[in-house]
């Protein structure tokens, strides 16, 4: 690699939904704006394998991917450590071999950009003379909430964690109970803590760019970038760069594309949970009932129940399978063999929603799966499961007005059958307000993208800084 042009180092963690927006963040700085760009990867043991990261890079020619050595964290987790605790402290493990692999370059980056996991790598950018950027992969709204922390700490929150009344964040949408972010609400848990350090470091960066784009979430970005003494949020520039999603790749057609190829129009809907969702038997069960009794077609992306955990299969290593699952109810498998398609655990989401024959989606509401939905312009039913999707999923269905939701709280009790098969008729229905809401947004995600679009434009003012401190740091006498 040359040193004639800036180059960013970025930091992903594991976990499909922090890598994918990341490689695709690493692509557009090579292809609009230039730069050279080194994608590090975070790993334990069983959090990837290499075919995986290849599988999902989108150019592998453009962008330099270095997996870093596996890092042990057996002997800092234990058997009820939340998914969350274990990636922040992965990360912090992980930084080591960073600084390792940094060192082993023969010119060092200009910049360093990382996710919301690894915000304590600041130490490394500084180290190194690097500018250092924070990439939210989530919405604003979430963003808000974790620049609001440390203020919130401050404050004793009796109101939203004993009273149950909703969390007030300056300026943005208020956080009702029922949707809000688990890590709020113990003090004494370790992701408490975790979090709120990522809300203080996250405020020592050169800024923050996030997932998400002015025409979807122009009221909270107003708030985070607006006036001190209005209740600004951050004390930072925030970038909105959005929405970037892993683009759809020419290749070999998958039987599921061919399937969709013989379906009308708009007449599939598609259910998944994401890369490590999972569901109960009991609600395994009663999403079958649902989806046969709705009769609308279907591709459902299944994984075995598990009864305690939403995010059983967040790190595992193989989301292939042609296990027959045998967990369906009886007959359900032919029953439905014309109306549906049923995939064990991995399905090629973002050609499945890219298809025109699919018209819905019942998703888990992590928010790349909400981007992939909306840039396809398909409505959606939210389906929260874990993390911070409770709040995407009332952000779509109360603000953005793409989506439905149960009345049930999927994360605290089964959703019965009969409520899955109002929901499915309903959004597959043609005159749903919603879908004609999601395609305009489709719309507008293309144009704030285009050169000259608002994303587009936040992109290059960062592009544009790390141009001149890399012509000033060429510049300076070295030693
Ligand atoms: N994904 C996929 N096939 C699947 C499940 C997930 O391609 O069967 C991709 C999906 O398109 C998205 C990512 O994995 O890009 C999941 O990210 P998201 O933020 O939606 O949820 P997470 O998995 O992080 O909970």
């Amino acid at each position: 690699m040359q040193n004639t042009k800036p180059h960013a180092a970025l930091l992903a963690s594991p976990g499909m939904g922090h890598l994918i927006p990341v490689l695709e963040l690493g692509k557009r700085l090579v292809t609009n704006h230039g730069f050279n760009v080194t994608v590090f990867v975070a790993t334990t043991d069983n959090s990837l394998s290499k075919s995986q990261l290849i599988e999902q890079t989108p150019s592998p020619n453009l962008l330099n991917v270095v997996l870093l050595p596996p890092v042990d964290v057996s002997s800092l987790i234990t058997p009820t450590t939340g998914i969350l605790t274990q990636l922040a402290i992965m990360m912090r493990e992980a930084l080591p071999k960073l600084r390792s692999a940094i060192l082993a370059m023969k010119f060092c980056p200009t910049v360093l950009i990382v996710d919301l996991f690894g915000t304590e790598a600041m130490v490394i950018a500084d180290e190194f003379n690097m500018l250092k950027y924070v990439f939210i992969t989530s919405n604003a709204w979430f963003l808000a909430l974790t620049l609001h922390m440390p203020t919130l700490d401050k404050v004793v929150e009796d109101n939203h964690v004993k009273n149950q009344e909703a969390l007030l964040i300056p300026g943005c949408k208020s956080l009702e109970f029922d949707d809000t972010f688990e890590p709020v609400l113990d003090r004494n848990d370790q992701i408490y803590v975790e979090y709120k350090h990522m809300g203080v470091q996250m405020q020592k960066f050169d800024g923050i760019l996030v997932n998400t784009w002015q025409d979807l979430e122009g009221t909270t970005i107003g708030a985070l970038g607006g006036e001190k003494k209005l209740g600004r949020v951050a004390p930072v520039p925030v970038y909105p760069i959005g929405p970037l999603v892993r683009a759809v790749k020419p290749g070999p057609r998958s039987e599921v594309l061919d399937w969709l190829d013989m379906q009308p129009i708009d007449s599939v809907i598609y259910v998944s949970f994401g890369s490590g969702g999972t569901l109960s038997a009991k609600q395994t069960t009663e999403l079958a009932y649902g989806l046969e009794s709705s009769d609308r077609r279907f591709i459902w992306v299944v994984r075995p129940p598990i009864e305690t955990d939403s995010a059983a299969a967040v790190f595992k290593t193989s989301h292939r399978s042609d296990d027959s699952p045998d967990f369906l109810p009886d007959g359900f498998l032919t029953r439905t063999r014309k109306m549906g398609l049923v995939v064990s655990k991995w399905a090629p989401q973002n050609e499945i929603l890219s298809h025109p024959s699919v018209g819905g989606f019942i998703s888990h509401c992590g928010w790349n799966s909400a981007l992939e939905s909306i840039v396809n312009g398909v409505p959606m039913i939210a389906w929260p499961l874990y993390a911070e999707q409770k709040m995407n999923a009332a952000m779509l269905t109360e603000d953005v007005g793409v989506a439905i939701r149960s009345k049930s709280l999927p994360t605290k009790e089964v959703v019965g059958r009969e409520e899955i098969e109002t929901m499915v008729r309903t959004i597959m229905d043609k005159g749903d307000a919603r879908r004609a809401r999601v395609k305009t947004l489709k719309s507008s995600a293309e144009r704030a993208l285009s050169k000259g679009g608002s994303s587009y434009n936040s992109l290059s003012h960062v592009a544009n800084d790390s141009e001149t401190a890399f012509k000033y740091l060429k510049a300076k006498p070295q030693g």
